[in-house]
């Protein structure tokens, strides 16, 4: 038997570029087959014995595509200690204590501290944990992801599983003391040491799915997806509890098990797809680490690292792309960008073909926004660091400024561009992402608006790039990304318009539904649908 259902009565947008809206849709087994006029929407469901939902006069667009997140590390974080936006250690020293009490894994986990926002003016270490928790393992890690916090036992532990503790992942004080702060590989090292069972993990992948829905994300790109995240992927699927899209990036460790399988870019189903590979050329500019061509503007000791050689990269490339895996690589640093640059100037033919995708590009040079549109690259780009990165034009100065997040210049140059949110990173809700790429911190005060507001970004072309755009990223616009006839019902049901309200109430706009493939995978209790 066909499932038909008539959405009637709404303001439907079908796409954003240009804006083309309609007021009903009608969905047949999952697709959309009919966008137009509700009388007519209405006789295809009765004739057809399916149901009407009348909407009541409600917003209705092509579902967000995320195409850079971390769906387990979103649901370990549901599942850890918030610190985003703590202002002082006192107040994390508070929170952990609190949440020590509450929580019974072994490894006690937190994430999103900043430093910059600490009262006391300087980084937490580990005697700081110690006082609250001195006898379980405690790992807190910065809001960046690259760096974090470890207590004694957790040390203790690490250094027993035979980790190196050197500098520079290992921080020491004046007297050659562990601090407990770790860096890039070296909090890699101690993430391993932290193994989830399977039943945790599809535990957390299955919230991070909920949590995602609940906000409107509909197709999500995993980006760094390791083969246990895989297979919790698979288990969900096949337990029909994958309610989302999922498109995965294999961590590079996996390209030789890729390759002898002859897994391509696209292997799998609608619901969830193998594109490629993800690497990382460098760190973020919060901790430093991000590799630039010239010294830090507040730390002219360093420009840097890059956390895998060039010949190591090109190599990565050059058999993944033989192999016909998607790249994503992460780069931030401008000179990370000139890295990649010439990884993927080896594989020319390649990279328009399976859209090669540039993570981040945060600091990035004019020459190298045109070169990426002249090789056919794609950037998946966070507007929302605009916000959390208010500190950035300490970090590189204001001769850089014209450099950082310039999303304007990136899409005006032609590159196909996709929105994402590297969430739990940044917060998964969509709408805080479109109101960072439609002010860039002009309310927040935030100083890289008063260098670069000409690349603040209309309402609809954010809504592109985050739907349309995204879905290119992934290899998916023909399946998803607008509401045009022929493709998956994936939609989402809001509160307000986003083209008519006031850029300070985008962030303030609420998912009512979110519907999956024609299946209503969230419903909020505010609508009321009859
Ligand atoms: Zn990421």
């Amino acid at each position: 038997m066909v499932r038909v259902t008539s959405l009637i009565n709404c303001k439907a947008y079908i796409k954003f570029k240009p804006v083309r809206t309609a007021s009903a849709i009608t969905v047949i087994d999952g697709r959309i087959h009919y966008v137009g006029d509700s009388e007519k929407a209405t006789r295809i469901a009765k004739l057809l014995g399916g149901e009407v939902v009348d909407l009541g006069g409600s917003v209705v667009m092509p579902g967000f595509i995320d195409a850079h997140m971390h769906l387990d590390s979103l649901g370990i974080n549901l599942n850890s200690l918030d610190l985003r936006g703590t202002k002082s250690i006192a107040e994390i020293k508070e929170k952990l204590k609190e949440f020590s009490v509450r929580t019974t894994t072994k490894w006690i986990r937190g994430r999103g501290w900043d430093q910059e926002l600490f009262a006391e003016g300087r980084w937490i270490n580990r005697w700081d944990i110690d006082e609250v928790v001195p006898d379980r393992p405690v790992l807190l890690v910065r809001v960046c992801g690259h760096v974090g916090v470890l207590n004694s036992k957790a040390l203790e532990l690490v250094k027993k599983a035979g980790v190196q503790l050197k500098q520079p992942y290992f921080d020491v004080d004046g007297e050659g003391e562990l601090t407990g702060i770790v860096r890039e590989s070296g909090l890699g090292e101690v993430l391993k040491l932290i193994k989830y069972g399977e039943e945790e993990l599809l535990k957390y992948t299955e919230d991070a799915v909920v949590h995602a829905l609940k906000h409107g994300v509909t197709t999500v790109g995993l980006t760094g997806c390791s083969h246990e995240v895989l297979s919790a992927l698979q288990i969900l699927n096949s337990l029909s509890k994958l309610k989302i899209r999922a498109r995965a990036y294999l961590n590079h460790e996996l390209l030789p098990y890729l390759r002898k399988l002859g897994i391509r870019c696209g292997f799998g189903s609608s619901r969830l797809k193998v594109m490629g590979i993800k690497v990382f050329a460098d760190g973020s500019l919060g901790a430093r680490t991000a590799l630039l061509s010239r010294p830090y503007a507040d730390d002219p000791s360093t420009k840097g690292v890059a956390v895998i050689s060039k010949e190591e990269l090109a190599r990565i490339v050059k058999e993944a792309s033989e192999a016909g895996l998607q790249l994503a690589v992460h780069a931030i640093g401008d000179e990370a960008l000139d890295m990649v640059l010439r990884a993927y100037g080896e594989v020319l033919s390649h990279v328009r073909a399976l859209r090669h995708r540039v993570e981040h590009t945060s600091v990035i040079r004019p020459e190298q926004i045109k070169k990426l549109s002249e090789i056919g690259a794609a950037v998946a780009l966070q507007p929302h660091f605009v916000i959390t990165d208010w500190w950035v034009i300490e970090r590189v100065g204001a001769e850089r400024a014209a450099w950082v997040y310039p999303f304007k210049s990136i899409i005006n140059s032609g590159v196909m561009v996709g929105f994402s949110t590297d969430a739990p990173v940044e917060p998964i809700n969509p709408w805080e992402t479109v109101y960072a790429a439609a002010t860039r911190g002009a309310y927040e005060g935030v100083n890289l608006y008063e260098y670069s507001r000409d690349e603040v970004l209309d309402v609809a072309d954010i809504l592109h790039y985050y739907t349309y755009g995204s879905a290119q990223l992934l290899h998916s616009e023909d399946e998803v990304g607008t509401l045009e006839a022929g493709k998956y019902a994936d939609l989402i049901v809001v509160d307000e318009d986003p083209l008519e309200v006031d850029l300070k109430e985008l962030k303030s706009i609420k998912v009512l539904a979110t519907m999956v493939g024609g299946e209503f995978t969230y419903l909020s209790r505010e609508l009321s649908i009859n």
